[in-house]
């Protein structure tokens, strides 16, 4: 979905996160989105609150504290999962599109907030009697305030804004990066695959410890975020390289591409061999890989296929693996 957002709207999205790194917080939930949208004066948020008698400077000053005693008890902030955000973005784009915009605007990224109805900032807007219903009907009467004329253009957003992954939302948020690795059996075990050592009387011969499934992974990450592949950032060549974990390989790829703005969210890999079976390693593999990969467990998908008995794979020489990974926007400088 190709969407712009406007000036006002990539503004707030700068403020939501300025609001995130001030106060060294983790994610951008919803209130920093709210606290974004509402604080510039004559924006069409503002405009909105006043067609429907409501300051939203005050409502401004009652998320602070909201932020404030949720820091404290955590009575009033409900804990957002990372991607709340996005999602509220996502469905301000969507709004824009039901009302035959060719911009999201800064009001259409409130009212994805205002229907939102399990997050602090919706509690909030509830409470201040800010419905998505009272909002859409105020968006017209909003529209026809309008007397800022950079209000509608998507040309005029702060630098930050424009290259930030998160602001670049316009685009997308998600990435998706595929990464291939093989590598030949030889004589003595154990066997590194997936982080674990399995034991037996081959391994994966290699630079490194050849652990194909992190290698391919690696790649898949680093090809998500454009940042290169494994073999530059880990020259074959190098002596430093020499008997190095491949989990120490994919965590260093996982921080390349953490530096520049995309955090890991989903992984999943296939590794196709005659001679090993995948299952009973399963878990284990999925345990080691998830503490490299900085997910959950449950976000690391491995499958074992055979070849069918065809080609070097089928007669037992080797193993390659496949794997793909989805990356999602950070917040810069989150921990
Ligand atoms: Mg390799």
């Amino acid at each position: 979905m190709a969407v712009r957002f406007d000036a006002a709207a990539r503004r707030a999205i700068d403020l939501a996160m300025t609001e995130v790194e001030n106060r060294n917080h983790a994610t951008l939930d919803s209130i920093h989105l709210l606290l974004g949208l509402l604080q510039t004066p004559d924006s069409a948020v503002a405009r909105a609150c006043t067609v429907l008698g409501v300051s939203s400077q005050a409502v401004h000053q009652e998320a602070l504290s909201y932020l404030k005693v949720g820091q404290g008890s955590g009575s009033m902030l409900t804990v957002e999962i990372a991607g709340i955000a996005e999602d509220i973005l996502q469905r301000a784009s969507i709004l824009s599109i039901e009302r035959g915009g060719d911009v999201v605007t800064d009001l259409d990224i409130f009212i994805a907030l205002a229907e939102r109805d399990d997050t602090s900032a919706n509690r909030l807007l509830r409470k201040v009697g800010l419905t998505a219903a009272k909002l859409t009907g105020a968006q017209t009467a909003a529209a026809l305030l309008t007397t800022a004329p950079s209000a509608g253009r998507p040309d005029q957003a702060s630098a930050s804004a424009r290259n930030s992954p998160m602001a670049a939302a316009s685009i997308t948020t998600t990435r998706v990066g595929i990464g291939y690795d093989s590598h030949r059996f030889a004589e003595g075990g154990p066997l590194v695959l997936g982080g674990i050592a399995i034991p037996g009387d081959t391994h994966l011969a290699g630079h490194s410890d050849g652990d194909a499934i992190a290698h391919a992974l690696t790649d898949a990450i680093l090809g998500a975020a454009a940042l290169g592949d494994i073999g530059e950032m880990f020259s074959d060549t190098d002596p430093a390289n020499r008997g190095r974990h491949s989990l120490e390989m994919l965590a260093a790829g996982v921080a390349r591409a953490r530096a520049a703005g995309w955090m890991v969210q989903q992984v999943d890999v296939v590794v196709v061999t005659e001679a090993l079976r995948i299952a009973p390693h399963r878990a284990a593999m999925a345990a080691a890989l998830a503490g490299a990969l900085g997910v959950e467990i449950s976000a690391v998908s491995i499958k074992g296929k055979t070849n069918e008995g065809m080609g070097w794979i089928g007669r037992g020489e080797g193993i390659a693996c496949m794997a793909v990974a989805t990356l999602v926007a950070a917040v810069r400088g989150a921990a």
